[in-house]
């Protein structure tokens, strides 16, 4: 094997071995761009070292190989008394990672090649600076000193002298830091600054590889499920200055606006400075813009070769470059970040540049960046700019919400009961303020980052949430919160937070409603003129997913209203109408005679009350779906479900007895409650085993859906009505349920003359099903999987509790990175639903596949549902262009 590669050896399709960095090093150096000299060290060597715990003997040979080459070239030696060579040490992995080494400037620099650089320079300030940078940098990262310490330092220098910029500082307070910088070193790490360059540069390419196993950068891999054998590469590179007075500097760039995706010149230039400067936020940039009045040649030589990077990555690129002496440099490249609304209008713009093809830009945006671009936002004409920002925290669940501060759940609920719009702000959140969250608008926590607990369910529940807002400061005994200007908001004042920001206001900002989910509604046009670019992109997008994806995609709707907002979405049928949400309200207590019934006539007057009802909502349903198919679910929930909870309804009747007026249907309630009282309702009487048990129940919703059909029909409509029998287990349970079914049809169809063409299918979402879904397809002419239920079985995962309990731990502790109910657990879950879709087909080749549970919307899981070959997903009715958009993804 070969350990290091010279820049001009490697190229960009190289990242696995050379690091994401080292690979566009080389291109740029291929393309002839002025990149410094440097090698890169191959991440194999990484693996080399990481597996023996020393570096390999064949590794320095070829570094001293390398390190003579560039020395050659240059001219010089590296840390050489009376001209330095000096090097940059960056690390480079596959994929860029947060909690790796990143970079140490300035190698080959000593207490005696300070002065050579000084003289060579014939900048005495610029040699020193170097050397202070140098010691702080390596002291912070590779010797592992809190950085803190030389920040500190560094400040004290500058108020000392006055200074208000470390450009302020004279060569002699540089020099006196230095003293104060390696003094650090030596009490910290009881050795001294190292003064070998070579050792200084081995160092800290071992560092970089420890870098690897650092335990941020292992939890992060595990979170993104990150092989932990790749390792990472180390690019080494003569150094440029861009510190050397003002006719250098350094800068950031983007080929296009990351913000909005127009084309035009962004970024920044910081002069005089070295990278970490602009990062660091030191001093204050300048636009990029300015650097043509200050180096015209640089600027349209820079022009150029974002032109020439923009053509050849046929992408949108960062960049960062220095100028030393009026001489530009290119230090990185790789296509660049970029918001949700960015990511359409570039792709539909290179498309028209004739860059890309529409399949390469299906692939260039993704469903979460529209989920995004769906939510409610503040209205930026409307005055956000000037609105009062109190703080800034992490953007933990996007949208915009507005409503009155409250410190506890109690209030939450209370205040939302009576209508008011409210904010939960809480210092962090945990199960009990599960309602209160629920009741809220949105939730602020000032601790915590992206898996905490408020993080984790906010997302789960689809609210606005910031958290980890650290600088303001949460007093739940005062009910207020601090903001560090000194402003103070009381329980009860309005404020704002942006869960895409992170921004929090005081006081009311408005809100208006996404464009794209305004283009959705059919409320605004791509067509018309003034249409928003970024609508345009969108159904430019969505046109290309809906071309080529195989996927269908129907809706989870269980009223017309749904059905009607799922089909201006796209949908292509209701994939999954839960017919227990028709029970509910007013007709609760329909379903409470139907279990209390004690006589078969009782029972039979119940169903009888409930069946005009439900052949209503299913005309409705039938009516705005048609000539789409409309998958029913016959009941599904434990019949507990429809009954008074059992301890307020103990209380009431113990109460009621000591008065001795307790009324008699409290009492035979009472009795039901307790006979239907289960430890483990989900595992209970529930699904089909209802329609087995209780007699009449199935028979009267298949009834209704065979006589709205037959009525949709009379009427001139296309019904396309499938009957779905929820949590079946066995074949046996579905043959029953089947012939019943297929009695009261044939009744049906005989007394109206029509042929309904009904068909009846079944869920998939036990294990049980699962496993024997070759018998189940030969009683079932569809499956649907239930992976909610199939979720919660496989992993014996309470799915109303997990989440809100010890996912946070789990999330935490990298077990997974997402919950399993939110993207489907392939290795698990989802081998059970591709061997159940295998034999099903075996069975039965035209049985028809598709999925109900949340993982129908979900991004990730729709390119598996595609891989598994199911023929359509199903989801809620905001979900269906996500869904929509991954379907076609998987496809191109
Ligand atoms: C499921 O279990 O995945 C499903 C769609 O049914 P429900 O969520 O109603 O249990
Ligand atoms: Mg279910």
């Amino acid at each position: 094997t070969k350990y290091v590669y010279d820049f001009s050896e490697g190229n960009k399709d190289l990242k696995g071995l050379l690091g994401g960095k080292g690979a566009n090093l080389a291109e740029m150096n291929n393309l002839g761009l002025p990149v410094p000299p440097g090698f890169t060290i191959t991440t194999e060597a990484c693996k080399a070292y990481l597996d023996s715990g020393e570096a390999p003997a064949q590794l320095r040979d070829e570094v001293s190989a390398h390190l003579s080459a560039l020395e050659e070239r240059m001219g010089k030696k590296l840390g050489q008394a009376d001209d330095p060579l000096l090097v940059s040490v960056r690390s480079g992995a596959k994929f860029s990672m947060p909690g790796m080494m990143d970079t140490v400037l300035n190698i080959g620099l000593s207490d005696e090649s300070v002065h050579g650089l000084a003289a060579q320079s014939g900048d005495e300030r610029f040699a020193w600076d170097s050397y202070r940078r140098l010691i702080q940098m390596f002291g912070d990262t590779v010797l592992g000193i809190h950085g803190e310490r030389f920040a500190e330092t560094l400040e004290e220098a500058k108020t000392a002298r006055g200074a208000t910029t470390d450009v302020d500082l004279s060569a002699e307070a540089l020099k006196e830091l230095v003293t104060k910088f390696k003094n650090i070193v030596s009490e910290e790490t009881g050795r001294d600054f190292p003064q070998d360059p070579r050792e200084q540069m081995d160092l800290a390419v071992r560092a970089v590889f420890d870098s690897w196993n650092g335990s941020r950068a292992r939890l992060y891999r595990r979170q993104e499920r990150i092989p932990h054998d790749l390792g990472t590469a180390v690019n080494i590179c003569s150094m440029v200055f861009g510190n050397l007075g003002p006719d250098s500097g350094t800068g950031v760039a983007f080929t296009r606006d990351p913000a909005s995706g127009q084309q035009g010149v962004y970024g920044d230039y910081l002069q005089n400075a070295q990278g970490e400067d602009v990062v660091a936020g030191i001093r204050n940039t300048v636009p990029l813009a300015d650097l043509e009045a200050l180096d015209k040649a640089s600027y349209d030589q820079l022009m150029q070769i974002m032109e020439t990077l923009e053509n050849h990555y046929r992408d949108l690129c960062d960049i960062e470059f220095t100028i030393e002496r009026g001489k530009l440099w290119m230090l990185q490249t790789r296509v660049g970040k970029r918001t949700a609304a960015a990511a359409f209008r570039i792709a539909t713009q290179l498309v028209d540049q004739g860059l890309i093809d529409e399949a390469e830009a299906l692939r260039r945006v993704n469903g979460s960046q529209l989920a995004q671009l769906m939510f409610p936002r503040f209205d930026a004409g409307g005055g956000v700019e000037n609105a009062d920002q109190i703080g800034w925290g992490i953007a933990a669940s996007p949208g915009a919400a507005v409503g009155k501060a409250v410190f506890d759940s109690y209030t939450a609920i209370k205040w939302s009961r009576s209508g008011e719009k409210v904010i939960l702000i809480r210092r962090e959140t945990n199960p009990d303020d599960l309602d209160g969250m629920l009741a809220a608008e949105g939730i602020l926590t000032s601790r915590g980052g992206k898996t905490s607990h408020a993080a984790v369910v906010a997302r789960g529940m689809g609210k606005t949430c910031v958290c980890g807002a650290e600088e303001l400061e949460v007093d739940t005994k005062r009910r207020c919160l601090k903001a560090p200007g000194g402003k103070v908001v009381e329980e009860g004042d309005v404020v704002s937070i942006d869960g895409s920001t992170g921004k929090v206001y005081a006081g009311e900002v408005p809100v208006v409603p996404s464009p794209v989910v305004e283009y959705f509604e059919g409320r605004m046009h791509a067509g018309a003129d003034d249409a928003d670019e970024l609508v345009k992109a969108v159904h430019r997008i969505m046109a290309y997913a809906d071309r080529v994806r195989r996927l269908r995609v129907r809706a989870n709707a269980d009223n017309a209203e749904d059905a009607a907002r799922a089909r201006r979405f796209g949908a292509q049928g209701i994939g999954l109408c839960r017919t227990e949400h028709m029970f509910l309200g007013e007709r609760r207590e329909l379903v409470e005679r139907l279990i209390l019934a004690d006589t078969e006539e009782e029972r039979k007057r119940a169903l009888h009350a409930l069946l005009p009802l439900q052949q209503g909502d299913f005309v409705e349903l039938f009516e705005s779906m048609d000539g789409l198919p409309v998958t029913v679910r016959l009941l599904d929930p434990p019949l507990h479900e429809f009954l008074p909870d059992i301890t307020e309804l103990s209380v009431r009747v113990a109460l009621a007895e000591s008065r001795k007026d307790a009324n008699e249907n409290d009492l035979r309630l009472l009795q039901a409650v307790h006979r239907l009282h289960e430890q483990n309702p989900m595992l209970g009487l529930r699904g089909v085993r209802l329609g087995l048990v209780i007699p009449g129940l199935f028979t009267m919703q298949i009834r209704a859906i065979a006589e709205a059909a037959a009525e949709r029909k009379a009427g001139g409509g296309d019904p396309r009505a499938e009957i779905m029998i929820p949590l079946v287990g066995t074949v046996q349970e579905l043959e029953l349920v089947r012939e019943e079914a297929e009695e009261v049809i044939n009744e049906v169809e005989q007394e109206r003359g029509v042929d309904l063409g009904l068909s009846l299918g079944t869920m998939i979402e036990l294990p049980r099903a699962a496993l024997t879904a070759g018998q189940i397809a030969e009683c079932a002419d569809f499956f649907s999987f239930g992976t909610n239920d199939l979720t919660q079985t496989v992993w014996a995962f309470s799915r109303d509790d997990v989440e809100a309990s010890f996912f946070t731990a789990y999330l935490e502790k990298g077990i997974f990175g997402v919950s399993p109910f939110e993207t489907i657990d392939k290795d698990g879950v989802g081998s059970l639903v591709r061997s159940a879709a295998e034999a099903g087909r075996a069975t039965r080749p035209d049985l028809k596949l598709g999925v109900c549970g949340e993982h129908g919307g979900d991004p990730e899981s729709v390119h598996f549902f595609h891989e598994v070959g199911l023929d359509y997903v199903s989801c809620s009715p905001f979900r269906i262009p996500v869904a929509r958009l991954e379907a076609g993804r998987a496809a191109a």
